[in-house]
């Protein structure tokens, strides 16, 4: 990626179609003019945000995603100083420190001119995620599981350069292609933060479905609510509908809050139907593992000391474990002598 210059954007692409419009931005597809030459015509993504200038008058009516809406035209739309730039600081974050990555948008230039800024991004053709599923009558929990993975593996990388998304949704999650493996990208960094850059006020806009309960409480918005909102996908992919339903957004907050008190949680939508037979034989197989591995660890830990650091590190199957995290354990074991459930290994290997 470039520096943000003083070129102008139509020396280098010439944007066609409307690929789609957000509260703060236009995206169109361009073409850059040197591939056009070439005859190679690579095509891109045009993320234009302008400047906040005011009163937005509302547009002439247009049909947009199926609903007839008054939407203002694209150099109408404006956005604040401080959203703009956070947009510009994540993305460079992410051209210095992420890219590239299969399931994170790439940030291919910038131009400034003066009342705005265009962002020349990677171009997803291939929907957003939600679309491609329901086009299909039905679909498999692996490809669920595929999805998860790849969002997963973009936020791995966001998180390690220190960017939290804050406003991971599905319609933020785009296919590159329409082909069968395309891959999915993570998408619109508007609301995102890089380490204490980003003002505090941009944490009020995030989509509240996918809103961890700390992000709406206190707006503390960590790599961990952007997992809470990979959860939420999840749940979604996996049942068909939200966790938290209301008829308002403010009803819809409180339940997300109130977390302790979901349906399920609550029981009032957990099924009260006996779960498959296969579901306890894998939790008894389960349960007797963890406890011969209890009794193996007890068993070590009354060994000679010299030998029971190696033991245990096998046992446990971690070589990081410390000094501490041994005595630790050795308490704990003893604490369950004392409480009679105490058990040779012998005993639970019968
Ligand atoms: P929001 O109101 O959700 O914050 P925004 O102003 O930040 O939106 P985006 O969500 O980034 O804008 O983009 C608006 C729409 O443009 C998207 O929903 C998508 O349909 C389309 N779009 C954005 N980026 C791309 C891209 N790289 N390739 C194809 N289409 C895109």
């Amino acid at each position: 990626m470039s520096r943000i210059d003083r070129r102008k954007l139509s020396d280098d692409y010439e944007v066609v179609d409307v690929l789609g419009r957000g509260g703060f931005s236009i995206v169109r597809k361009g073409i850059r003019k040197s591939s056009i030459r070439e005859k190679n015509q690579n095509q891109v993504a045009i993320k234009t945000l302008r400047r906040l200038g005011g009163y937005t008058p509302p547009g002439p009516l247009q049909t947009y995603n199926g609903h007839k809406k008054r939407l203002p035209s694209w150099n109408q739309i404006s956005i604040s100083d401080a959203l703009l730039t956070n947009e510009i600081v994540v993305m460079r974050r992410i051209v210095e420190k992420v890219s590239p990555h299969t399931n994170v948008i790439n940030l291919y230039d910038v131009y400034e001119e003066g009342d705005g800024v265009h962002l020349v991004l990677e171009l997803c053709s291939g929907g957003e995620l939600f679309d491609r599923i329901i086009a299909q009558e039905r679909y498999s929990e692996f490809e669920a599981s595929v999805v998860v993975q790849q969002i997963a593996s973009g936020l791995a990388a966001l998180h390690q350069a220190n960017i939290v998304h804050r406003d991971l949704k599905p319609e933020n999650c785009l296919f590159l292609d329409s082909s069968a493996r395309s891959p999915l990208k993570i998408m619109d960094f508007g609301l995102s933060s890089v380490e204490d850059h980003t003002d505090p006020i941009i944490a009020l806009f995030g989509s509240i479905d996918y809103v961890s309960p700390e992000a709406l409480s206190r707006h503390e918005v960590s790599a961990a609510s952007d997992m809470w909102s990979l959860g939420v996908i999840l749940y979604i992919l996996l049942s068909g509908c939200p966790p938290f339903t209301a008829s308002t957004n403010r009803e819809k907050q409180q339940r997300i809050l109130a977390l302790l008190k979901h349906p399920w949680v609550i029981g009032d939508s957990a099924k009260e139907e006996l779960m498959d037979s296969e579901v306890v034989t894998k939790l008894q197989r389960f349960n007797a593992r963890r406890k011969l591995r209890a009794a193996a660890i007890a068993s070590v830990l009354s060994s000679k000391v010299a030998l029971r650091t190696k033991k245990l590190k096998s046992l446990l199957g971690s070589n990081d474990l410390s000094t501490e995290e041994i005595e630790n354990l050795r308490l704990h074991f003893k604490r369950i002598c004392a409480n009679g459930e105490n058990a040779t290994l012998s005993e639970f290997e019968e």
